[in-house]
């Protein structure tokens, strides 16, 4: 394959913009040399880079897209906007109509608030926590991402519970003093940590079901445990349901597993590709939210009609009869497809699946956990990423991100893909 114009248009933009890239994910820095693919367009399944170069896509923009590139409703109801005027400053009848749909569909979101990003929803569901509790400490979970914000950019120091350090230069250690990091599915470690300082915790946070050290599904009972013991110390549990919003069902994660958080972030689908965030919950703790509280939350672009108006087309063509069976299925043909090809070969990997996402962990061991998925060989996963790349099929650049499938792969993409698995499982060995 042939990558020449997109190596020279990652040269020119290390001149212009920091790292060549808008966001650090995508300068495949652990796979691919460091040069990522440009794409030009899309649609459906497939999209195409500036070398011409076709590609089966898995990333997915790492979550939103799950009714493919380039959908017709979606489309019409960006193009609708664009004539009318993208920004007016004011309500419009749209963000009711999304809220409704959004309640519909997630019955613990008493109110709402659209914002821009996942990092603003969440980070805002902190602030509401802090200011409802008057408490400051949060509890998270090692390995999950929750944006890009102060609190959420620390990690876990050396032993199983830990006061955080920062994850990034720029956070004052005065911040992570007030976040404590616990393995996920360890509920022991997680009510150790409550004992300890629970009386302190305005809010345990939560990806449900992780996204972000691939696919983990909580342990039976895990986040139950983790509603009984927060709610008993008088603290609040936040849902980030980021990725997991209408990726596995056409709700959240909070009603496959039966457990209602008090607050919810969400983004990623709920844009249908477009900028967008929203956090909700329960109505006495969402009053704390100006205007009606002392919560101060704010933002010229947020409930914007574009934004909104792909989100409701979204889960329109999500409505639809058999979407989540569909992506059930192929994602079912997907795994058992590789996970023979591996075993053909003699290439240990584990695979996490639920519904249409994904991840593959070479090395064989079951990972329900951070330090699992770290133990993973990343090494194996570049030369995979590659391999699969120069097949045109495009994987998320990073062994810890999920494979995403949308309505519109079929069993033909499926299977092409099993077919190139193969291939690059048996030039591995
Ligand atoms: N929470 C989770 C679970 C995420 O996966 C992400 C983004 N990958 C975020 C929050 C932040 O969202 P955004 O990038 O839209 O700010």
């Amino acid at each position: 394959m042939d990558f020449s114009t997109s190596k020279a248009l990652h040269k020119e933009a290390l001149d212009l913009i920091v790292g060549g890239v808008n966001s650090p994910s995508r300068a495949y820095k652990g796979v691919g040399g460091g040069s990522p693919v440009y794409m030009d367009q899309g649609e459906g399944a497939y999209f195409w880079d500036v070398d011409g170069n076709k590609y089966i896509d898995y990333l997915g923009a790492f979550g939103p897209i799950i009714t493919g590139h380039g959908h017709p409703h979606i489309a019409e109801a960006i193009t609708n906007v664009a004539n009318n005027g993208v920004l007016y400053g004011t309500p419009t009848r749209l963000e009711n109509k999304f809220a409704k749909m959004l309640q519909a569909a997630i019955p613990s979101l008493e109110k709402v608030r659209f914002v821009n990003s996942g990092t603003e929803a969440v980070m805002t569901t902190v602030r509401v926590a802090r200011a409802y509790t008057g408490r400051n400490k949060i509890i998270k979970f090692s390995g999950s991402y929750h944006g890009h914000f102060d609190s959420v950019l620390v990690e876990a120091g050396s032993g199983p519970a830990t006061l955080g350090t920062p994850d990034s230069a720029g956070i004052p250690q005065s911040v992570a003093e007030d976040v404590i990091t616990v393995p996920f599915n360890d509920l022991d470690t997680f009510r150790r940590a409550m004992d300890q300082w629970g009386d302190q915790v305005a809010a345990v946070l939560v990806e449900p079901i992780v996204g972000n050290f691939g696919i983990v599904k909580p342990h039976e009972g895990f986040l139950q445990g983790i509603n009984d013991t927060a709610h008993d110390a008088g603290s609040l549990v936040i849902y980030d349901e980021v990725i997991t919003a209408f990726r596995f069902t056409y709700g959240s994660a909070q009603q496959i597993y039966g457990v209602e958080p008090d607050m919810t972030a969400m983004g990623k689908i709920i844009g249908g590709g477009l900028p967008i965030g929203a956090y909700g919950g329960r109505q006495d703790i969402m009053e704390q939210v100006a205007p009606l509280g002392p919560a101060y939350q704010a933002g010229t672009m947020s409930g914007n009609p574009a934004s909104i108006s792909a989100g409701i087309a979204c889960l329109e063509v999500l409505q639809q009869d058999s979407v989540y069976e569909k992506l059930d299925r192929l994602g079912e043909r997907l795994e058992t497809g590789i996970t023979q090809k591996a075993s053909e070969v003699g290439i240990p990997i584990s695979v996490n699946r639920m519904c249409g996402a994904m991840t593959i962990y070479f090395g064989g061991e079951t990972v329900t956990n951070y330090e699992q998925a770290e133990a993973s060989d990343g090494d194996a996963f570049a030369e995979f990423f590659r391999l699969m790349l120069e097949q045109g099929i495009n994987l998320a650049p990073s062994k810890f991100e999920a494979w995403f499938l949308t309505t519109e792969h079929t069993e033909a993409d499926i299977d092409a893909t099993i077919e190139a698995a193969g291939k690059a499982f048996a030039a591995m060995r």
